[in-house]
């Protein structure tokens, strides 16, 4: 009953940004130069030469509640693909319960989605033999709460995943979304090498 963050991959790092910014003069490496990486993924960041970050990306795996789904489909410099109620029954009935509430509430909204789900299920059965299939699931997901879980794979580049991390693990950010950015985040710094290592630091993480 919670959302999941999964990295699926990633491309780039902290030497791929450096060397797109270095293409202007040349991008010939040597430890000397190598040596000069963190000094200017800062600069860059800093003085808001940003196009070089856009080399790098990573790529995530989320399962998570509509309004998480919302809040993630807003951005628009991503790339989003989700599973779909039109195009398959959804037969899991995956919900999100907020963990912070008292657990009578918790109760109340799992017996709430218990019974949308139900419907929701009956509804295709019910409306397939005069609607046909298509129609019938599409349709009947008009029953699914707002706490359904669905997945989503969503791609950033490493600019916009600094906006999408300003904006998002923020406190002014919904809890949900804040925690998803969060997870996204530990992520990204977990990668074996820590190969974005300067590019989080030149963004304060
Ligand atoms: C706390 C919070 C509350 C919010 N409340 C609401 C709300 O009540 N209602 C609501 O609808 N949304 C709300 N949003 C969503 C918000 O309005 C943005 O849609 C969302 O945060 C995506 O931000 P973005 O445009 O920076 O990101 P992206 O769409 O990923 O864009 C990234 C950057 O690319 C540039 N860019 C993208 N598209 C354009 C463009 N067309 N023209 C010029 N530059 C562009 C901008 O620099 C932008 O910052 C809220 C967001 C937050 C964080």
């Amino acid at each position: 009953m919670k959302n999941t963050v999964e990295l699926l991959g990633h491309y780039g790092s902290d030497e791929v940004i450096a060397c797109s910014a270095w293409t202007s003069t040349s991008r010939k490496l040597d430890e000397k130069k190598r040596k000069r990486i963190p000094k200017l993924i800062d600069m860059l960041w800093s003085e808001g030469h940003e196009t070089p970050f856009e080399k790098g990306s990573v790529h995530f795996l989320v399962d998570c509640d509509i309004a998480s789904h919302i809040h993630l489909l807003k951005h628009r410099i991503s790339s989003l693909n989700a599973e779909s109620a039109r195009y398959k029954e959804l037969k899991e009935d995956k919900i999100f319960v907020p963990d912070d509430w008292p657990e009578a509430w918790q109760n109340e909204l799992m017996l709430y989605a218990a019974h949308g789900n139900k419907l929701y299920h009956e509804c295709i059965e019910a409306l397939e033999s005069r609607l046909g299939r298509k129609r019938a699931k599409e349709s009947a997901r008009f029953f699914k709460t707002y706490n359904s879980r669905i997945q989503a794979d969503v791609q950033f580049n490493m600019r916009s995943f600094a906006n999408f991390l300003k904006l998002r693990n923020s406190e002014h950010a919904q809890k949900e979304i804040r925690e998803i950015a969060q997870n996204m985040l530990d992520l990204v710094k977990n990668i074996e090498d820590n190969p974005f290592r300067h590019t989080l630091n030149s963004w304060g993480y």
